[in-house]
């Protein structure tokens, strides 16, 4: 009774503020203009220019995950919608977004959500993961359970200006297995994949307690750089 009375008043629309009737938090023109990935990599997902195809990283070596399942372009809006999200903890922000996640991997039969892990401190700064927030979303949808099989003791180390194979060492360093045996069908679950890398690396940890396919679901996909 009054989820129908709440939904009956106007909202005001959380990209132009306009009131407007729909379920979710975005008039319809504002939901309507948000970047969908059409065109995704088959593998991980990245937008390319045509859909049903594999980005050259994929064609030349496979993932060690499954496949990306990424309904968003991380670019415009959605960028903004999921910074709201993770930095302001404005949880309307991925009201937004995560029912797209919800459909577009409906059809996978996974036995476990994983979320990606964040460390600590910045879990305490922040008040919350937002992986773990999305896996929650999905399990109410799927009765699937959550398990948090991975930790992050601390914190990356920066990044930038190492090599490829010295980030995964970097990241593979820094994520550790917090369980002994995972079932053999598992999502990694996280807001952004930007690179690979820490799909990859969490990939390779979740196959080493059992997982033998994974695959990995997030709000959007970056598009290449450049
Ligand atoms: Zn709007
Ligand atoms: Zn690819």
């Amino acid at each position: 009774m009054l989820r129908r009375l709440l939904h009956a008043l106007p909202r005001a629309c959380l990209i132009c503020h306009r009131l407007h009737r729909e379920t979710g938090p975005l008039c319809a023109t504002c939901a309507a203009a948000l970047p969908r990935n059409h065109t995704p990599c088959n593998r991980c997902a990245e937008p390319q220019a045509v859909a049903g195809q594999l980005c050259r990283r994929c064609q030349k070596k496979n993932p060690t995950f499954e496949q990306v399942i990424s309904p968003w372009r991380y670019q415009d809006e959605v960028t903004r919608l999921i910074q709201q999200f993770k930095f302001e903890g404005r949880l309307a922000a991925a009201d937004a977004l995560w029912p797209a996640l919800a459909q577009a991997a409906a059809g996978l039969e996974v036995e476990a959500l994983v979320p990606v892990p964040v460390h600590d401190t910045r879990h305490r700064e922040r008040g919350f993961n937002q992986a773990l927030w999305l896996a929650d979303r999905l399990a109410g949808q799927w009765q699937t359970p959550v398990v948090e099989a991975l930790h992050k003791p601390r914190a990356t180390a920066d990044q930038v200006g190492l090599s490829r194979s010295q980030r995964h060492a970097n990241l593979r360093n820094a994520l550790q297995l917090r369980v002994t045996r995972l079932p053999a069908s598992v999502a990694l679950v996280d807001d952004v994949v930007s690179s690979t890398a820490t799909a990859s690396t969490c990939a390779r940890l979740l196959k080493q307690a059992g997982a033998r396919r994974v695959f990995v679901l997030a709000l959007a996909r970056t598009p290449r750089a450049g």
